[in-house]
């Protein structure tokens, strides 16, 4: 597929703890956001452990959250995204339940979206030097099978359908840090908003030299398809979108 010109109306972006989803993709919704797409940003965990600051006791992690949801919608704001849902499970802890799974499924059905992004549920190490965080592959997975087959499985979480929360079939899932990647975004006009989303996180993020190395990294995925930055995905095909009408 490599280049893409496939346009989202509606997505859902979800992931483990806020900041996850502005250091991977968010240039590439900071696009989809300008083309006029709905974006929703779910944070499963309250991102309370988020500090290794020794004057930081467990009393601080109440606080914690409540800044990180700050920086978060921030960020959000800044990339054009309106709507940001905080699931607060427990930062470091999070499991990939049947239970949380249906209140992913929840929101799946209740926005609707066509494409759902997420991170990669098989990735434990990346490269020598960094062991994928386990929050990161629980949310992912908690998302991807909440995306399929539970969003759009009729029988399954039956007490949904009394609720008012019909299947909904999510038509694509963009899966972030795949080690096989197979569709690259240009992020090159949207990467100065990516450094200024990820500014927003001040509890989290060491704003010195984060141009330089967000950049660096663009560079990395962008090299493969002669892009000056992109984002990397491997893309999921579960609904072919609809074929635009000729003129
Ligand atoms: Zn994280």
């Amino acid at each position: 597929m490599d280049q893409d010109d496939y346009e989202p109306k509606i997505v859902m972006s979800i992931h483990a703890h806020p900041d996850d989803q502005d250091f991977t993709v968010s240039g590439t919704l900071a696009k989809w956001a300008a083309a006029g797409c709905d974006i929703i940003t779910v944070i499963i965990t309250d991102g309370s452990a988020g500090s290794n600051d020794p004057d930081h006791s467990v009393d601080y992690k109440a606080t914690l959250t409540s800044i990180r949801e700050k920086e978060q919608v921030a960020a959000n704001k800044l990339l054009g995204i309106k709507k940001t849902i905080f699931m607060h499970q427990p930062d470091g802890e999070l499991e990939p339940s049947v239970a949380l799974r249906k209140e992913v499924t929840r929101l799946i059905r209740r926005y609707k979206p066509d494409t759902v992004v997420i991170g990669d549920p098989q990735a434990v190490f990346y490269g020598n030097g960094y062991i994928n965080h386990p929050d990161h592959r629980d949310a992912a997975q908690l998302a991807l099978y909440a995306t399929f087959p539970s969003a759009g499985t009729r029988l399954l979480f039956v007490d949904l359908v009394d609720e008012g929360l019909e299947p909904h079939n999510v038509s694509r899932v963009y899966i972030h840090g795949s080690e096989n990647p197979d569709t690259w975004i240009d992020i090159s006009d949207t990467i100065d908003l990516k450094i200024f989303a990820l500014k927003k996180h001040k509890s989290q993020v060491n704003t010195h030299n984060v141009d330089e190395w967000i950049r660096q990294w663009a560079e990395e995925e962008g090299e493969a398809k002669g892009l000056k930055y992109a984002e990397a995905f491997k893309v999921m095909i579960l609904e072919q979108q609809e074929e635009k009408p000729e003129n």
